[in-house]
């Protein structure tokens, strides 16, 4: 008996909003992401406003005090 442990991922092309694309696995062939490890503020060191949620502000208010 053959174990399927996997559902039927393919490989999967992400291209982000800033231009930048990379390969992963997903069930599908392709993905639109606005934000990307390339784009991240975490990343790049700039603020974007893609936070409405305040958690640009918790992350700043707990490593700034
Ligand atoms: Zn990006």
């Amino acid at each position: 008996m053959k174990q399927q442990i996997h559902p039927d991922y393919k490989k999967c092309i992400v291209t982000c909003a800033c231009g930048e694309s990379f390969e992963t696995a997903s069930l599908k062939e392709e993905l639109r992401v606005e934000i990307c490890s390339q784009c991240h503020p975490f990343f790049t060191g700039k603020q974007k406003m893609i936070d409405s949620g305040g958690r640009v502000d918790k992350f700043n208010k707990r490593y700034n005090k």
